[in-house]
């Protein structure tokens, strides 16, 4: 899952988008709004954190051009992003107007990092159309609350980036996903588009998925992608 965490306090900003790389998202950060526009523009992200007063765009007009304006329309294939808008305690009005202008959650400063992983978890579970903390695809079971997935209930042990890597797959069984739509979702802005990290991360996931002599599950589509296959062959 690809974060962009818009706050122009730099030090909050970059607590967030550590906590949130700690629980496994890509996650890129704007301390402006139209460093913010810039990205949401190019990139399919799958969550924004957005802060409502920042110096130069307000981010209930950041809000209302990412709902209206073509120019930030996601690609077919890809969800519009979630909007977990973040807003001062005085500005509960701001707060009613965020969600008529689109927003998914709010959350009020200052808050723990506890709940905004909490609503943020919730966001994207709502977009995979599941409730509870855990995801489950055949023989999968995936615990995205506490970082545990097992495979017919044998425990996977996945670095974080397979985590990320298998929670996105799960999030999407039964769809192809090209190397560039994972790169672009699972990854940040740092990763090398011209490496084959994907390739690579992937394959090391299939084998853990695999180690107990269960079936393959995720599948190559040649020319396409990847599918994680809604109930495995064998
Ligand atoms: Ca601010």
């Amino acid at each position: 899952m690809r974060l962009l965490v818009v706050e122009d306090e730099v030090d909050l900003a970059s607590a967030v988008a550590r906590g949130l790389r700690r629980e496994g998202y890509a996650v890129d950060v704007a301390n402006d709004g139209h460093e913010a526009l810039d990205r949401l523009a190019v990139t399919a992200y799958d969550l924004v954190c957005l802060d409502l007063n920042l110096p130069d765009v307000d981010g209930l007009e950041i809000c209302r051009r990412l709902r209206t304006d073509p120019s930030y329309a996601p690609d077919p294939g890809d969800a519009a992003p979630r909007v977990l808008v973040l807003t001062a305690r005085d500005g509960i009005e701001h707060r009613v107007a965020g969600l008529d202008e689109g927003a998914d959650d709010y959350l009020v400063k200052p808050f723990a990092f506890a709940e905004l992983a909490a609503r943020v978890r919730t966001l994207l579970r709502r977009d995979a159309g599941r409730t509870g903390a855990e995801l489950r695809v055949g023989d999968l079971r995936l615990d995205t609350a506490r970082f545990e997935a097992s495979r017919a209930d044998r425990s996977l042990d996945l670095t974080a980036k397979e985590f990320a890597l298998l929670r996105y797959f799960m999030s999407h069984a039964g769809q192809v996903l090209s190397q560039e739509h994972l790169l672009e979702h699972v990854w940040d802005e740092h990763a090398d588009p011209f490496t084959n990290t994907v390739r690579v991360t992937v394959g090391t996931l299939r084998r853990k998925l695999s180690e107990g002599g269960e079936p393959p599950i995720i599948e190559t589509v040649v020319g396409r992608g990847y599918r994680l296959l809604e109930e495995p062959v064998g």
